[in-house]
Parts: C-alpha cells; sequence; structure tokens
C-alpha cells in the first residue's frame, strides 16, 4: 500500500490547481467509431495538450517525434517526461568515454551529456525548454521499483552505475523524492495535474526493454491516484512501441509498419502518416542524439519514417506495487 501521507499530497495539489471535467476519452471513442479500416488514422485535435512519457532521452522522438511535431504546429503544446537520463548504459559509456571500466563519476557525466542531446532534439522540434521535464530515476532500475523498492518501508534503490538512491537536486519535483516506486508515481501524477494533458504517450508493456515496460505501469498507476480524485476525467492514452524482436528493421521501406504479431489494441494500430517535411524533421532531431547515433546509428535511423504508428490501451486500470516481475524479458 502507498502511505497515506504520499496520495493525500496528490490529491491536495489537484485539487488546488483545479482540474477540466471533460472526458476527452469520448472523443477517442468516437474516432475508433469512425475509423473501422484496417489501417485507421490518428486523429490530432487543435489545440491537444500531448504528454509524452519517455523512458530514456531519444525514445519520445524514436516513437512519436512526428505527433510531437504536429501537435505544436496545431496550436497545442508538448511536455516531455524523461523519466531516467540514460545514464546505465555501459556501452555507450565506454565508447564515448573511451574507458574500458566507467566508474560513477563517467556515468553522471554520460546522463549530462544525453540531457542535452535531448533538449537539441526538442529544439529542432521546434520546442523549447518548457517542453520537458527531467525526472533523473535509475536507468536499468525501473522495474525493480515497481516491486521490491516500492516504498519507504525499506532503503531506496541505489543504481549501481551513477551510484545514486535519489535524483539530482535540480530534477526532484517532489520533496524528500528518492529511487522508490511511490515517489515516481507521485510525481508523475503531479505533473499530470499540473499539465492536464488531453492526450497521453507512453510505451506498451509489452516493449522488450524493461524501463519501457515499466514506465507503462508508473503511468497507469499515477493516473490511477488521478482518477480516485477525478473520476470523470480521462485522457487520449496511446502507447508507442521502440523495443519488439526486430521490428521495424526487416524490411527497407519507407512506412513504417506495426510490430508484426502484436494487436493493436482496442482502436487497432493507427497510423499517423508524416509530411515529406516532418519526415526530415524527425530524422534531424534523431541525429541531434550524437551518443547514440556512435553507437547504434541504424536503429535510431530505422524510425525516421513517413508514419508513426501507436495503439489505445484496452484499459488503464493498474495498482502498484506488482507482486511479481510482469517487465522481466
Ligand atoms: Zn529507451
Amino acid at each position: 500500500m502507498r502511505s497515506a501521507r504520499r496520495f493525500s499530497a496528490v490529491v491536495a495539489f489537484i485539487v488546488a490547481t483545479g482540474w477540466p471535467m471533460v472526458d476527452v476519452g469520448a472523443a477517442a471513442r468516437r474516432q475508433h467509431a469512425t475509423h473501422r479500416g484496417p489501417t485507421p488514422t490518428l486523429d490530432v485535435p487543435l489545440q491537444t495538450r500531448l504528454l509524452v512519457v519517455a523512458p530514456h532521452p531519444d525514445d519520445e522522438t524514436l516513437g512519436a517525434g512526428g505527433l510531437m511535431e504536429r501537435v505544436h504546429e496545431s496550436g497545442g503544446r508538448v511536455n516531455v517526461v524523461y523519466l531516467t537520463d540514460g545514464d546505465g548504459y555501459p556501452e555507450g559509456v565506454r565508447n564515448e568515454d573511451r574507458v574500458e571500466s566507467p566508474n560513477a563519476v563517467d556515468y553522471r557525466g554520460y546522463g549530462r551529456h544525453r540531457r542535452r542531446e535531448a533538449r537539441n532534439a526538442l529544439l529542432a522540434l521546434g520546442l523549447d525548454k518548457a517542453s520537458y521535464t527531467f525526472l533523473g530515476f535509475p536507468d536499468g532500475g525501473l522495474a525493480k521499483m515497481m516491486r521490491a523498492y516500492w516504498s519507504e518501508r525499506r532503503a531506496a534503490y541505489r543504481s549501481p552505475y551513477t551510484r545514486f538512491d535519489r535524483p539530482p537536486k535540480s530534477e526532484i519535483v517532489v520533496p524528500d523524492t528518492k529511487y522508490r516506486g511511490e515517489d515516481l508515481s507521485q510525481e508523475l501524477a503531479l505533473i499530470i495535474g499540473d499539465f492536464k494533458p488531453t492526450m497521453i504517450v507512453v510505451p506498451r508493456k509489452e516493449d522488450q526493454h524493461a524501463d519501457h515496460c515499466a514506465a507503462w505501469f508508473f503511468l497507469a498507476d499515477a493516473l490511477t491516484d488521478v482518477r480516485r480524485v477525478h473520476p470523470d476525467y480521462s485522457a487520449d492514452v496511446l502507447n508507442y512501441i521502440v523495443h519488439f524482436y526486430s521490428w521495424p528493421f526487416e524490411d527497407e521501406e519507407s512506412r513504417l509498419p506495426p510490430p508484426p504479431g502484436l494487436r493493436g489494441g482496442v482502436s487497432g494500430w493507427l497510423r499517423l502518416p508524416l509530411t515529406a517535411a516532418e519526415t526530415r524533421t524527425k530524422r534531424t532531431a534523431l541525429r541531434k542524439y550524437v551518443t547514440q547515433m556512435h553507437v547504434m546509428d541504424w536503429f535510431l535511423d530505422g524510425f525516421a519514417r513517413t508514419n508513426e504508428v501507436f495503439s489505445r490501451p484496452a484499459a488503464v486500470r493498474v495498482r502498484l506495487p506488482l507482486r511479481r516481475d510482469v517487465c522481466d524479458f
């Protein structure tokens, strides 16, 4: 169980900031009803308030860079929440720093480097510094925080890379936040309460990177908290996917097909066709991730195509902590 203290804080914040009592999920249901073809197109309403949940810097552009451009161009607002700084990537640090055995200082420096790249990528998409929030949770540790490191009843998780057990001061949204699951859920709930998104994009739980899978559960848990206070609220929740077997590299098409063997949720797979200019801008943004281009340019380039694909989950009812590992790929 989460502590009453923490939940009360969420409730107090959401009530204090006000909340639009609108069921934006109805828009999604209408769209579902009017698109029965095999590849329906994602409708992006004017003035959408888009929240993108990115486990690591680059996921937001890989999965939804074109959507972010579209929302921005249509008069909407974008907020990208980076759950981690992507600092727990030994191969990347070795490659970047030319050190055989990176230490905590190397990993921390790598995280700062990736944050700078994320800012540059968002700038390339036309988004300024009001468009992102870094939370600084542990790269590679999110799934463990859904279970073993959930509450303050035990010591917080400590990153084996940076040796941190809490986010850097500059990235803490709620005082006393440490690497505990309920702390991350609480920060996400507060961000949702503050930003009031009408559309939320988050990785699918079937994404085969444990941090991505965990991102889904944390977002869903935070939404469950928000809805306990405002039961009529719903946003159009969409899933993107980055890691799924060898998808999307089996083909050289310019179009991005949905991952084979994975069902498209309640709406079927939704395509977002990008204009030539949007595709070019997305490719430019991906190239701002210089550290990642150095180790896997083929992977990033695989997503620079003429469309993006999304799906809608059947339900967003999750209560953390979990009793078993579900993101153990
Ligand atoms: Zn990632």
